[in-house]
């Protein structure tokens, strides 16, 4: 069949960073040992298993500060989602080296939440619960100070003090379409509150790529693993925005060939934690396909 290979896709430049990160520390025989990746290094299991192959020790559940529990001596390596001041402390008193790994546009929102704390805002981060980002974005602010939405039924329960300024800020890995709606209706609520946008630009490339790229797709396929918030949102911006069918698969395993019954062309994309193979094979899987022909009554 017809395979669009849309672009850009796959690894941004935070991943290649990260991954490079890791790979330098494990190679390093000065680097002390045990080395322990604070988290998935990326949200992706095949990527993360060629990293285990090197003898590196991914923690992976709870919060960073619970994990970190688990690290008594040696490397701790923190992601590119970023860790809170709180985790960094802990680690520093522990006598641990530390290896930061955290993407510089999450470094930019750590930033941005530090100042916006210090001029006195009551800030409102726009992101997905239970992910590490806004875990680490969220520490850099007084228990309290930063309160996290993420659908509209989140914003019954706001709590803003009186007279207190307002500012409102985004998850990297959002799509705009996403965050426009429930920007909107905070700006009804709070017609004051200043707008950051922090969706990445490696993020927001390939989400309109994805929903552009679409329209001449009967179908498309995003290669990605379910925990990667990325990649569930180029599913979401292709269906929502594009009005396409999108599917997530890890690899070319997971296509089911009733998705491609009667379709003649198909877009490829990869979130940005995809390992470029798994993305190939996809589309060396797509382009040999042969549906069977529909039979004719
Ligand atoms: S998706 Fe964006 S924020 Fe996340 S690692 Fe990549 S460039 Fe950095």
């Amino acid at each position: 069949m017809q395979v669009i290979r849309i672009t850009p896709r796959g690894y941004c430049y935070g991943v290649v960073d990260a991954m490079t990160m890791v790979r330098r520390a494990a190679q390093d025989p000065a680097m002390a040992r045990p080395i322990h990746v604070l988290g998935l290094i990326v949200h992706n299991r095949h990527a993360v298993a060629e990293l285990d192959k090197w003898g590196v020790i991914h923690l992976d559940g709870q919060d960073r500060l619970s994990l970190l529990d688990q690290v008594t001596s040696g490397t701790v390596i923190f992601t590119a989602h970023g860790v809170s001041p709180a985790v960094k402390e802990r680690a520093r008193k522990r006598g641990l080296n530390v290896v930061d790994a955290t993407c510089p546009d999450v470094t930019r929102t750590h930033d941005l939440i530090g100042q916006l704390v210090e001029d006195g805002f009551a800030i409102i981060y726009i992101g997905k619960k239970g992910h590490p980002e806004p875990e680490g974005a969220m520490g850099e602010a007084p228990p309290g100070r930063v309160q996290l939405v993420e659908t509209e039924d989140d914003l019954a329960d706001l709590v803003i003090p009186a007279q207190s300024p307002v500012a409102i800020v985004t998850q990297t890995t959002l799509s705009r379409w996403d965050t426009a709606a429930l920007i909107d209706r905070l700006q009804q609520k709070f017609p004051q509150a200043q707008v950051h946008n922090e969706i990445c630009m490696a993020t927001q490339l390939r989400q309109e790529a994805a929903v552009t790229q679409a329209e001449q797709c009967d179908l498309v396929i995003v290669v990605g693993d379910e925990r990667s918030n990325n990649s569930n949102r180029l599913v979401q911006v292709v269906q929502e925005v594009a009005h396409r069918p999108a599917y997530l698969v890890g690899t070319a395993a997971d296509i089911d060939p009733g998705w491609l019954i009667g379709q003649k062309t198909v877009g490829v994309t990869a979130g940005s934690s995809t390992p470029s193979q798994l993305t190939r094979q996809v589309i060396e899987f797509l382009e040999a396909y042969q549906p069977d022909p529909v039979p004719v009554a």
